[in-house]
């Protein structure tokens, strides 16, 4: 099924829950916060129930996400659930790493295919003053364990100037040494980055010119026919790593994602102001066909390109600078949508 502008329903984001034991100044930068409703936030076989409708209309791959997805209770029952669903050929992890050694085994053995882990910064102080809390040897220890457990790993960094942009080789070499794919991501204006502005953004032209200073020339990675949102690089040596450019280059022209919230809101971009209410109907009792119709005739309706409209926009700031409005409208929030 294709949207407006020929892009397929394929990838569907799922968070799991809004809460996060981390503050990261670019995403939660506040004190409190406005959460979901308890009695909102979705059962797991209702979070089945719609991954099953999802895929009927072509859905084959499932990152879970949050806010914190490691703090949803059970979470590897969710992950049984799904990896049982044959269709989905993809089920993926992204994670902060903090309670990631606790619960790989389980997450491992209920069928969760892969695990990107986000790590902004190697330094202990940075880490302090970036998440507002002290946990960065946790995080070398669920990286560790998800090296161990699954030989390979994600590595999701997003860089910030006067915060890591001097770190980009070291997270590269520490990257190798855990056997992982690191990925660089601008840093972006969204929901809950009301800190956010231009000049704070270390475009993907500037990281490859630090990371060539360092390392010699960098060759592209030719991939045609992939929707990833990374576009990958390898150094001489071969080794390789992405670079995520939705600030100065969005790859909205390929972008097949969706995203439901916890409370089972959906959608369609990540700078969408409005989502489908999928939960209402799901508790009214509709049919899957008719959540189904409800869905699809919001995907071929489809012609977001929020990046992009945002890039054209020229003197920006932050998507969403009013804090006030943030607390009316948590479904604003990247730790609601998911990242
Ligand atoms: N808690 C999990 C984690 O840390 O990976 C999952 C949710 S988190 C919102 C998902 C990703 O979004 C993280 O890699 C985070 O760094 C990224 N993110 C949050 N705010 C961002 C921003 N303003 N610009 C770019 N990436 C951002």
């Amino acid at each position: 099924m294709l949207d407006a502008l020929g892009r397929p329903l394929r990838n569907l984001r799922l968070s799991v829950t809004d809460r996060c034991n981390l503050r990261c100044e670019y995403c939660m930068p506040e004190d409190d916060y406005t959460w979901l409703p308890r009695e909102d936030v979705l059962h797991f076989e209702e979070i089945s129930t719609l991954v099953d409708v999802f895929i009927s209309l072509g859905v084959d791959k499932v990152r879970l996400t949050g806010g914190e997805p490691l703090l949803r209770r059970d979470l590897s029952s969710l992950v049984r659930m799904l990896s049982a669903k044959p269709a989905l050929r993809d089920l993926a992890l992204t994670t902060n790493g903090i309670l990631l050694a606790d619960q790989i085994g389980a997450l491992h053995a209920a069928g969760l295919g892969r695990i990107t882990v986000s790590l902004d910064t190697l330094h202990g102080d940075r880490f302090r003053a970036l998440t507002r809390v002290d946990a960065l040897p946790a995080v070398h220890e669920g990286i560790q364990a998800a090296r161990r457990t699954y030989g390979r790993l994600k590595i999701d960094t997003v860089v910030i100037r006067g915060v890591n942009h001097d770190e980009l080789g070291d997270l590269l070499e520490y990257a190798t040494s855990v056997n992982a794919e690191v990925r660089f991501i601008e840093y972006m204006d969204v929901g809950g980055a009301s800190r956010w502005s231009p000049d704070r953004v270390v475009s993907r032209r500037e990281m490859l010119e630090v990371l060539t200073a360092r390392y010699g020339a960098i060759e592209p990675i030719a991939e045609p026919e992939s929707s990833a949102p990374a576009d990958r690089f390898a150094l001489s040596d071969g080794r390789t790593f992405g670079i995520i450019s939705s600030t100065t280059a969005p790859f909205c022209r390929s972008c097949d994602r969706s995203r439901l919230t916890a409370d089972g809101m959906w959608y369609l971009c990540l700078y969408a102001n409005r989502g489908t209410d999928l939960r209402g109907p799901l508790r009214r009792g509709e049919t899957f066909s008719e959540i189904a119709q409800l869905i699809a005739s919001a995907w071929i309706a489809r012609d977001d390109r929020g990046a992009e409209q945002r890039l054209a926009l020229g003197g920006r700031r932050a998507f969403v600078p009013v804090q006030d409005l943030l607390r009316r409208d948590p479904h604003l929030e990247m730790h609601t949508r998911g990242g």
